[in-house]
């Protein structure tokens, strides 16, 4: 009864702070303006300062900008945040840079002006892409597509208990949504400790896996003139260019999407994508990488008087072939955007949050036992003196992963960077609004922005002008909807 009151109350003030944003009607679309440049953002950075652009060669000052003249006093920017669970248009926008960078490189390799053969004609070199996955750290609780989680060992339907007394078997046939996918069958059994040193030292994982496809790649090369190949010579004649996207699976462990494509070196022009030689082809890079997988190793610190520990990748590694053409490109390019917009939170539930939510606090769930038991295990290496120099406690909400969630190696593609500047400038040729701070003219003069600014707060002003946001960032997505298909003049 007093929940529907509260509700109600809250309706009200809410569509009462809807009536007074649309009240004054330009005020409004001074406002509507502001949520459209920051891309709908559903948590902004509310700005308060001035900005003044300064022409260097003459000293002038030409423009000044401060924020007390817009609506609120407070001018807002985007979070600019990639995560999907955080703020979905800022990912939207997220992804559709990382699609193209993940998609220019695909294509790269099919011929675009840097990569022909000097005869012009295209080449396309070998791509493959490639899963690595985390070795086991104990059995754990599967969906298998309508089939049995785990039978027992030797094939039996049932039986067996681990030492704490836990079946080692569970005849449930689990939905993928179920909770207690990835939890361990017996939370003491589980190597906790093996898989939090495994997330934190993936990314040097990954790094050593680079020099090794390297080695493996002079190994497998054919002999050049009767001699073997050695590596620093095989580094002149080829070269891994990668872009990898991190994953959480369900069990709390990263794995590695990984888009590898070998190129061809040319010692005059060292950024140029040239083709492979002939004799390097996708089958060497398949070979080279799984070579590498199987023998690269990082030490672990010693911890619970484990000793000789080290990480590796497990036994499954998955590499496909990708044939360098457009639909691929698309393809290819949408599947890691849409790992790179992920977080360990959209995989694993109940991790305590790396800062705090926007606007209204959700509701505390509970927390899986395996997950609570992860985060101890986090927080109790952490206070290790071996395993300081990982910096786990920073690193809790992340179950020990430190590294990028996306990465990719120099030569790959377009940078994330080189789009931004494309669609600054494109905001600056298209530009329309006066009230624009950071519009500059385009005429060749030296100018500065000499800003002043303080952030003033994050998030909407309240919610209904949230509200008002979120409609207008359904209305622009559905206009946009309609000229993709034409419905439009
Ligand atoms: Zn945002
Ligand atoms: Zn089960
Ligand atoms: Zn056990």
């Amino acid at each position: 009864m007093r929940t529907t009151l509260q509700t109600h109350v809250r309706t009200q003030t809410v569509l009462g702070q809807m009536i007074t944003r649309v009240a004054d009607e330009d005020a409004y679309r001074r406002w509507a303006g502001q949520v459209e440049r920051a891309g709908h953002c559903v948590r902004p950075i509310q700005l308060a300062g001035s900005a003044t652009t300064v022409n260097t060669q003459t000293g002038e000052v030409e423009a000044a900008y401060s924020s007390s003249g817009e609506p609120g006093g407070v001018l807002l920017v985007a979070c600019k945040d990639r995560r999907e669970s955080v703020c979905p248009p800022c990912a939207s926008r997220y992804r559709a840079d990382a699609w193209h960078v993940f998609a220019a490189g695909v294509t790269v390799a099919n011929g675009d002006g840097h990569s022909h053969d000097g005869h012009g004609a295209r080449v396309a070199n070998p791509l493959v892409l490639a899963t690595f996955t985390a070795p086991s750290f104990g059995r754990v609780h599967a969906a298998r597509d309508g089939g049995v989680c785990r039978m027992s060992r030797g094939g039996k339907r049932a039986g067996g208990v681990c030492e704490h007394g836990r079946p080692l078997w569970c005849l449930a046939r689990h939905d993928a949504r179920d909770g207690l996918v990835g939890a361990p069958l017996c939370v003491d059994c589980a190597d906790l400790a093996g898989m939090v040193l495994f997330n934190a030292s993936v990314g040097e994982l990954w790094r050593r896996t680079v020099i090794y496809v390297y080695r493996a790649l002079a190994a497998l090369a054919p002999a050049v003139g009767g001699r073997p190949v050695g590596v620093r010579q095989i580094r002149e004649l080829l070269r891994l260019s990668y872009v990898k996207v991190a994953e959480f699976q369900k069990r709390g462990v990263v794995h590695l999407h990984v888009l590898a494509r070998l190129d061809g070196v040319n010692p005059d022009d060292p950024d140029a994508v040239t083709a492979a030689p002939a004799w390097a082809g996708v089958e060497l890079l398949t070979a080279a990488l799984q070579r590498a997988a199987a023998r690269v190793s990082v030490e672990l610190p010693v911890v619970d008087g484990r000793t000789a520990a080290v990480a590796r990748w497990g036994r499954q590694l998955d590499i496909r072939p990708v044939q360098a053409d457009e639909v691929n490109a698309a393809r290819v390019g949408g599947y890691l955007a849409k790992y790179a917009t992920k977080t360990v939170s959209d995989s694993v539930s109940g991790l305590p949050a790396s800062r705090p939510p926007a606007g209204e606090a959700g509701e505390i769930g509970t927390v899986p036992e395996h997950v609570a038991a992860l985060t101890d295990t986090v927080r109790r290496l952490a206070r290790l003196a071996t395993c300081r120099s990982l910096r786990l406690g920073r690193h809790v909400h992340t179950l020990g992963f430190r590294g990028h969630v996306t990465s990719k190696s120099r030569r790959y593609s377009t940078t994330f960077t080189a789009l931004r500047q494309a669609r600054r400038a494109w905001r600056l040729a298209n530009r329309t609004r006066e009230h624009d701070p950071w519009a500059q003219q385009d005429d060749g003069a030296e100018r500065v922005i000499v800003g002043d600014w303080r952030i003033a707060g994050v998030g909407y002003r309240n919610l209904g002008d949230r509200v008002w946001a979120e409609v207008l960032g359904r209305e622009h997505r559905q206009a946009r909807e309609a000229q993709r298909l034409g419905l439009t003049a």
